[in-house]
């Protein structure tokens, strides 16, 4: 029987398992499908306190990782395929294998969002991807022109990533301004190989039919004109989905799917509380996540204590 088990291992699970750790409840982690979470898939991070220099999100994450480790957090690589959570213990399936819980920390985190194209998801890995990070490098981009659909700081930052790869960087926004914050939007639009492409839709990736992208069809929302653009690659970055749907029917959510905790990280059931990005489609931030993971664990540590 475990104390606690942790759902998730991004900020705000790995933060939920130092305190739960330190605590003595030698919590177990399971990681999930990507371990370490979205900021694996980043590359530096400026905005997280305590690194004047950046970070960068693997490293950062692995040293989360290690610090819950050393106070007694434990890993189990793998994801969850089903909850029950109508009673307590709970009880939870991974890969298999079941575990049971006194308490129940979710933080799942979230995922990429997809336009929604039949040939998205046809040429994805063949062209689309959703990550620059993890495959800006690679020979088909090289010095080739690319997309990156998107007008957030994750746009600005997958453009600008890829500047060191592609030949050009066509940055397509439905609207002709960028959500992104002010310093990463100045990045972006000042680089001269970015170039904005503004009121702008993603209607079809081409070419299907050569098993590779070769191209992208754009319409203009306000004139309504459609063209074809030639590329090599097209990164999607318009947002992110909770990952919630396994807790869907047992855990109030809001209509996008985000967890509604009851009262702080608690939620409508008791035992089972919540923190990042599976909750918070306000703030997002690897530093509000981890400080909700914090609160999360503080939380499951009183009601542990309060039964005695
Ligand atoms: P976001 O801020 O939600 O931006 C999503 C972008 O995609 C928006 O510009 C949105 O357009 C567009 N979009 C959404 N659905 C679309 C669709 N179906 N078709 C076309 N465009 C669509 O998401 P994000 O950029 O991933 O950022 C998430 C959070 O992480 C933010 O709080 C951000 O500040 C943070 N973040 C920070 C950094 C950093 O500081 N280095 C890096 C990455 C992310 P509209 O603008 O019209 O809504």
């Amino acid at each position: 029987m475990e104390n606690v088990v942790v759902i998730g291992s991004g900020c705000a699970g790995w933060t939920a398992a130092l305190y739960t750790a330190r605590a003595g409840l030698a919590p177990l982690v399971l990681t999930g499908g990507q371990p370490g979470g979205l900021l694996t898939t980043t590359t530096i991070v400026e905005n997280y306190p305590g690194f004047p220099d950046g970070v960068d999100g693997y490293e950062l994450m692995t040293r989360m990782q290690k610090q819950a480790e050393r106070f007694g957090a434990r890993t189990k690589f793998g994801t969850l395929e089903a909850a029950d959570l109508s009673k307590r213990p709970f009880a939870l399936t991974v890969d298999g294998g079941r575990a049971e819980t006194q308490t129940v920390i979710i933080a799942t985190g979230a995922s990429h969002r997809h336009l929604g194209l039949k040939n998205e998801q046809l040429l994805e890995n063949k062209g689309v991807t959703y990550c620059a990070t993890c495959d800006g490098a690679l020979p088909m981009f090289r010095n080739q022109p690319l997309v990156v659909v998107g007008g957030g700081d994750s746009a600005c930052e997958e453009a600008l990533y890829l500047t060191r790869f592609g030949s050009v960087i066509h940055l397509i926004h439905r609207r002709d301004t960028l959500r992104a914050s002010k310093i990463m939007a100045q990045r972006a639009l000042s680089n001269p190989k970015i170039k904005p492409l503004w009121d702008s839709v993603v209607t079809d990736v081409l070419d299907a039919a050569q098993d590779k992208v070769t191209g992208v069809r754009v319409k203009n929302v306000k004139t309504g004109a459609e063209t074809e653009l030639a590329c090599a690659g097209v990164f999607v970055a318009i947002g992110h989905l909770p990952n919630t749907q396994i807790f869907k029917g047992q855990i109030s959510l809001d209509e996008n799917g985000y967890i509604v905790p009851a009262k702080g990280a608690s939620t409508n059931v008791a035992g089972v509380f919540v923190a990042g990005d599976c909750a918070d489609y306000v703030y997002r931030q690897a530093v509000t996540a981890a400080g909700m993971g914090c609160a999360a664990a503080i939380e499951a540590e009183r009601f542990l204590a309060a039964q005695g």
